[in-house]
């Protein structure tokens, strides 16, 4: 069975719709991953709400989120999430970074709480399960999809993910800051051969150097890892929202420039893996 992969929201930080981001999309993060009727969901930022209506209209009920950290920006849009709200819906919420600090349904309860958000957490009156696990383990939510674990340097903690079915893989590794001149050892173990790598691509190596310290890495460095670990495509995410869509155009073909298997990643894209 083939993986299909799906871009909700590639931006990071905040959403930013605007004129001038209508053609890579102003959601933040999350991404889609579709194995037959399967459904894995990575990130619940804003991008989740339309996730939400196209589920509807697929009538699909189950799926499992699998959260790399539970910053606004990838949590967010969860309160809009309809299926969420339908008796008979099913979803498993994961985190790999709270173990320590009270569990993820905890931060999902506060977000959902006065006098920030009218509408509590209980209010969702699907299956809703919350499942904290210690990063590195290797999840299996359904038999013959295998997810793997690692962590990823981040304020707070972060979880990259490794989606195996069939011979196919396909990582998501995001927010991540590397080190110049250092690849993260870590990270290129864990993408090694991967078809497809969806990479914290916030900033480029001329902006670095003013963002050392916030949790996030360059296209540049994406490209330096995946060829070192013989990956097959990158796709570029997590943009800066000051990146306006003439400014990823420019990216794009740079990076297009400097390796031809590379994307960057839009609202609403679908890559078959
Ligand atoms: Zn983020
Ligand atoms: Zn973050």
């Amino acid at each position: 069975m083939a993986i299909d992969v799906k871009f909700w929201g590639v931006r990071g930080s905040i959403a930013c719709p605007s004129p001038d981001h209508v053609v890579y999309g102003g959601n933040t993060s999350c991404v889609e991953v579709r194995i037959g009727d399967q459904t894995l969901i990575f990130d619940a930022g804003t991008g989740i709400r339309n996730l939400g209506k196209d589920m509807i209209d697929l009538k699909v009920t189950k799926a499992c989120i699998f959260l790399t950290h539970t910053h606004w920006d990838h949590i967010n849009g969860f309160p809009f999430f309809v299926p969420a709200y339908n008796p008979q819906a099913r979803f498993c919420v994961l985190a790999g970074h709270l173990t320590k600090q009270g569990g993820v349904e905890r931060v999902f309860s506060a977000q959902m709480a006065d006098p920030t958000f009218p509408v509590p957490l209980s209010a969702m009156q699907s299956k809703l399960t919350f499942e904290d696990f210690t990063v590195g383990t290797v999840l299996e939510p359904v038999a013959g999809i295998l997810v793997r674990t690692a962590p990823l340097r981040h304020p707070g903690g972060v979880t990259a993910y490794r989606v195996e079915h069939g011979g196919k893989s396909v990582c998501y590794v995001s927010d991540t800051e590397h080190v110049p001149g250092h690849p993260d050892k870590g990270v290129l173990e864990f993408i090694r051969d991967a078809d497809l790598v969806i990479y914290d691509s916030t900033y480029t190596d001329d902006e670095f150097p003013a963002k050392v310290g916030w949790g996030h890495s360059t296209w540049q460095e994406g490209i330096r890892l995946c060829r070192a670990a013989n990956v097959k495509r990158l796709a570029l995410f997590h943009h800066d929202p000051d990146h306006s869509d003439t400014a990823m155009t420019v990216i794009e073909q740079q990076a297009r420039a400097q390796w031809s298997d590379v994307f960057a990643a839009r609202d609403g894209m679908v890559v078959a893996v």
